[in-house]
This record gives C-alpha cells, sequence and structure tokens, in this order.
C-alpha cells in the first residue's frame, strides 16, 4: 500500500513573514492520518485551526492567504504556498503547523530551508493509504486576450507534472529561461526546485510598501531586480530561477486543494489568485475528478513511493 506521511518529530523555525515583516515562529508537529495539512494560530487567546482545502483560501493576491472557511474576516494565515509546496514535494500528507503570528516566515525565500527543516525531523509512514486527487478530464481557466492573455490548465496524466512558462518583457528576467518542465516522479524537486527564490522589482517596492506588503522582503530572501539586472551580489541559484519558482509556488498552490494531484499542469503566465481560479473550475464539476488509493505500490505512478524515503 502507498501509505500516508508525516512527521516522525516535532520541528521549529524562526523568522519574518515577507509582507507583514513581524516576527513569527512555527513548531511542526506530526499529525494522525487524513488529518491533512493545518494551520494552528497559537497566538490567540484560544488557538484557532485553519485546516489547508480548497474552502479555506481566502485570498490570493500577492500570496496565498488561508482562513477558516475561507472568510476573510477570520484569523488568517499569509504566504502558505513555499511550506505547501516543500510538503507536497516530499510526500508528506498529514502536519499540525503552530504559528504565533498571521504569516509564514519567508526565511530565504525559497522552499529550502522547509525541506531541510521536515528532512532534519524525520518521516514516518502511516497506517493508512494516501489519497490523491485524480483530475479526469482536462479544465482551464483563461484570463485576458493578446498580450494581456494568460491560462492555467490541468489534464489527466498518471503522476505530477508541470510546465510553466512566463513572459515579464523585462531583460533581466527574458535574459533566463522561460520555460520549464517538471516532473514530481522524477524525486528531484529538492535538487531543480526547491532552491528557487521569489523575486521583487524595485518599481514596485514602493508601491507595496505603501499598501503594507513586502515589508520584511531583502535581498536576503528574495530576488530584488531594478529596471535592467538583478541587484543580489551573489546573482541566480539556477540559469531559470525565475520560472523554477513560480513552479515551485504553483505546486504549493495546487496542494491547496487538500490532497497531492494526479494530474498534469500547464500553465502560461499563471500566479497564485489564477491557480486557485483553476481549482475552483476542477471542483466544479464533480465528474472532472475523483480519489484514488493505491494499495499495490507497483501500480502508483512511477518515482512516488520513493519521494521521501529516498533521504
Ligand atoms: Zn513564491
Amino acid at each position: 500500500m502507498l501509505r500516508q506521511r508525516t512527521l516522525k518529530s516535532i520541528t521549529r523555525a524562526v523568522g519574518v513573514g515577507l509582507h507583514s515583516g513581524q516576527k513569527v515562529e512555527l513548531t511542526l508537529r506530526p499529525a494522525p492520518p487524513d488529518t491533512g495539512i493545518v494551520f494552528r494560530r497559537v497566538d490567540l487567546p484560544q488557538p484557532v485551526d485553519i485546516p489547508v482545502n480548497s474552502q479555506s483560501v481566502a485570498d490570493t493576491r500577492m500570496a496565498t492567504t488561508i482562513a477558516p472557511g475561507g472568510d476573510p474576516g477570520a484569523p488568517k494565515v499569509q504566504t502558505i504556498e513555499h511550506l505547501m509546496s516543500a510538503c507536497c514535494g516530499l510526500g508528506l500528507d498529514n502536519l499540525v503547523v503552530d504559528i504565533t503570528a498571521d504569516e509564514v516566515p519567508i526565511l530565504d525565500g525559497s522552499s529550502a530551508s522547509f525541506v531541510y527543516l521536515l528532512q532534519s525531523a524525520g518521516i514516518e509512514l502511516q497506517d493508512a493509504p494516501k489519497r490523491f486527487l485524480r483530475v479526469k478530464r482536462p479544465v482551464e481557466f483563461r484570463r485576458g486576450e493578446g498580450a494581456s492573455l494568460s491560462w492555467c490548465r490541468l489534464e489527466p496524466y498518471h503522476g505530477f507534472k508541470l510546465t510553466f512558462e512566463i513572459e515579464f518583457n523585462h531583460p533581466a528576467v527574458d535574459a533566463t529561461g522561460q520555460q520549464v518542465s517538471f516532473d514530481m516522479g522524477s524525486g528531484r524537486y529538492k535538487r531543480d526546485i526547491a532552491r528557487a527564490r521569489t523575486f521583487g522589482f524595485t518599481k514596485d517596492v514602493e508601491m507595496m510598501r505603501s499598501r503594507g506588503l513586502s515589508l520584511g522582503g531583502s535581498m536576503d530572501n528574495a530576488i530584488v531586480v531594478d529596471d535592467s539586472r538583478v541587484l543580489n551580489s551573489d546573482g541566480l541559484r539556477y540559469d531559470d530561477e525565475f520560472v523554477k519558482h513560480k513552479i515551485l509556488d504553483a505546486i504549493g498552490d495546487l496542494f491547496s486543494v487538500g490532497h497531492p494531484l494526479l494530474a498534469s499542469y500547464t500553465a502560461y503566465k499563471s500566479g497564485h489568485a489564477m491557480n486557485n481560479q483553476l481549482l475552483r473550475v476542477l471542483l466544479d464539476d464533480p465528474l472532472n475528478y475523483d480519489y484514488v488509493t493505491f494499495d499495490d505500490e507497483s501500480l502508483a505512478p512511477a518515482g512516488f513511493a520513493e519521494l521521501a524515503p529516498a533521504w
């Protein structure tokens, strides 16, 4: 049987939120089968649990924000996508994340630090079958026309594969790889995707700060680009780090559906909001998907049984 996975032990991280600039502490705890990923705001007088699922996504401007039932007035947790991406990349199903503020720390701007933390805590195989959400029919979400066209699409696939293309019309970004394909079954998430950092443009910083966004952003946790070049003195971690970060984000955004997907995802200039809209289109019609488990591991997509134990 392909089993669910949780952590072997408790692990902690301290950092600042990218948008809030607030100091925050995370405690990642093992959780029983079928818990999913649950954030717990432990700084409130009464702790509030926010399970990550398609209903809990409350805001997708700049980052993915969740709240109980998606209620924007309820206690929230912002910027969950990099931690969610690490969980998906390592095949983790169940985790309780105690958090002392309303934003996940940005750490180094990628998911590599989360991967390291989760790996250090170790993995536990659980006595319950891992449940996948299998895409059965193609679904698509499109926005704009001509030069402003962007779209994302899910199609049936025995595994989880992502292809992303960006087009920023910016010299420093256009000089790097614009399209990347990544197959989760390759077992290369940690090496090929996890280190890609979030990025920002200096021309946007003043506008974002005036709106109370990106207050914790710096060259320690983001690639910073001015009108022509990358300002970080040590340059890029991958030749195509920008588009790889978009893949990292999409993995985290899609995992917010509450289960790992069996699907092929293709996107052109998509982002958090569109990825969430795509999940809504998918879930809108029960004929689009079903849930599957693998009693016989050999029938699971290639590489999936090894995802986490390969540590
Ligand atoms: Zn990101």
